[in-house]
This record gives structure tokens, sequence and C-alpha cells, in this order.
């Protein structure tokens, strides 16, 4: 483990701002990055040179069609996978050059993931789903506890802790699912389709959570096929053939995203 690495370890549990030095260092920063998968002796060049930077607390949504590299491009934010050239850094740390450890802890410890199927142990409580990436942490059961419970109250599931995924509505066990990125403090927050298996109204309820999480200070970047949910972001970044098409870029500063639902959720 590097010791960038384990001082952010040490540091998580204080809070998103102090889990790196220098907070004005982007979140992201992507510089040149290619992915090129090798089946047999056919290349696909999935993604083809990608440059991008994602300050502290944005918003983002990032769209593309079908096969334009948005799976690839999530797998490496999330140190899922490294890119084939080209450099990653997350919160000014070298994703690109670290072993599969170091990935492992990043992913753990820095990244908090969405995933449009939930994926909650359906055997668990809500809250002993939120506190399991800090099992894999090491954290304390007491502090476990305290800090998931915390996690489902900022979510708005405070008298939901001890119900299981299957006694919850669908908004719901993704509110738990949210939780559960939220309790290791992240300094990056990735939601791959997270309102993919939701109704309407349950959409809304996860984008009005989205967006208190985003006026609280979080940093958001969310894949999406659905052009309402991305002008939930206040910025949309657009990905065509393995490279950037379009980007609005950073919202102006103090700009709030365009407002779906309120902090509570769910007004329609
Ligand atoms: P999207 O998520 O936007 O649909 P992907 O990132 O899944 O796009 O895929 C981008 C391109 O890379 C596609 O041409 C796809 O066929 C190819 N691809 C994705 N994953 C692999 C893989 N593991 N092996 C070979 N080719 C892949
Ligand atoms: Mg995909």
């Amino acid at each position: 483990m590097t010791s960038a690495v384990s001082s952010a370890a040490s540091a998580a549990s204080v809070g998103p701002s102090a889990s790196w030095p220098g907070a004005s260092a982007p979140v992201i920063e992507l510089h040149g990055v290619r992915k090129v998968y090798r089946t047999g002796s056919l290349e696909v060049a999935a993604l083809r040179g990608i440059s991008l930077s994602i300050a502290l607390g944005e918003y983002v949504a990032i769209m593309g069609p079908s096969g334009s590299g948005k799976s690839t491009l999530m797998h490496i934010l999330g140190a899922l996978d490294v890119p084939s050239s080209g450099h990653y850094r997350l919160a000014g740390d070298d994703v690109s050059q670290m072993s599969e450890e170091q990935l492992a802890e990043v992913r753990n410890r820095r990244i908090g993931f969405v995933f449009q199927s939930f994926n909650l142990l359906s055997s668990l409580s809500a809250w002993r789903n939120v506190e399991l990436p800090l099992c894999y942490a090491g954290v304390a059961r007491p502090e476990r506890r305290e800090r998931a419970v915390a996690a489902l109250a900022r979510v708005g599931l405070a008298d939901r802790v001890e119900h299981r995924p299957g006694e919850l509505s669908g908004g719901q066990q993704q509110r738990v699912a949210v939780a559960r990125a939220l309790v290791s403090d992240p300094a990056l927050i990735l939601a791959d389709e997270p309102t993919g298996n939701l109704d309407s109204a349950s959409t809304e309820d996860v984008l009005g959570l989205f967006a208190a999480l985003h006026e609280a200070g979080s940093t958001i970047v969310l894949i999406t096929h659905e052009p309402d949910v991305a002008q939930a972001a206040g910025r949309v970044v657009r990905v065509r053939d393995g490279q950037i098409a379009d980007d609005s870029g950073p919202a102006p500063a103090g700009a709030s995203p365009r407002p779906i639902a309120g902090k509570s959720g769910g007004h329609r």
C-alpha cells in the first residue's frame, strides 16, 4: 500500500474534505485515456483518448448510445479496470499505476458505487447492508452501526434500519444502496443507471436524494441513457465511439443543478 492510500484511508472517517491534501485538486482527472480490448486477433478500441476533469462537488451525467464506451469508462472511473494507455488521477493519486491490491483499497474506501440492480443482500437488514463497506475496511462494530444508522438517516430511512430489502419499495431499496455508498465518506459517488429499474415516482425520489447530496458537497458521476435523468445533473458529458462528443462543462460557481424533486423527494 502506498502512503497516499493509507493516509487517505486513515482520514476517511473525518469527512470528504479531509480525504486528501489540497482539496482544490480535481476529484477526477483523465488524460488521453485509451482502452483496447483484444479478443484473439481482433482489437476493439473502446476508449480512444478521453480527457476529462471533474472538480470537487460537481454533479456530472455521462450519456451515450449503446456501444459508445460508457461501461468501459465507468469501469476505469471506478478503479475496476485500468486504461491501456493514458492516465487517471483520483483525488490526486495516479490510479493507472496501482496494483490490484491498491485498486481494491480505492474501490472500497474512496468510491461509493450505486448500481441499477441495487445489489443489496436480501437476508440482511438495511443497516447490516449499509455497514458492509465498513466491515471490509476494518471499522469496529459499535462505530459501524452508528455510521450505518446515520447514513440511513441521511437518505430519509431512519425509521427503516431493521427492515430487509424485501420489505422496502424499489425507491427505498435504492436509498439503502445510496446510504451504503455514502457510509465510507467516499471522494466520489459513481452511479451506473441508478434509476434504470425504478418507476417515475421512485426515479424522482432518488434524483431528489442525489440533488440533496450534491448540495451538501458530494461529487457525483451518474451514467444514464435517459435524457430526463441526465438533466438533473449540472453538467452533461456525451460519449460517442470512445470519445467525448460533447461536454456542457462545469456549471457556473454557486449554480444548483436543475431541481427535479425537492430534498424530501417524490412531490409528484
Ligand atoms: P456502452 O456501455 O456504452 O454500451 P461499452 O463500454 O460496453 O459501451 O463497449 C464499448 C465497445 O467496447 C463496444 O464496441 C464493445 O463491444 C467493446 N467491448 C466492451 N467490453 C469488451 C470486452 N470485455 N471485450 C471486448 N470488447 C469489449
Ligand atoms: Mg454499457
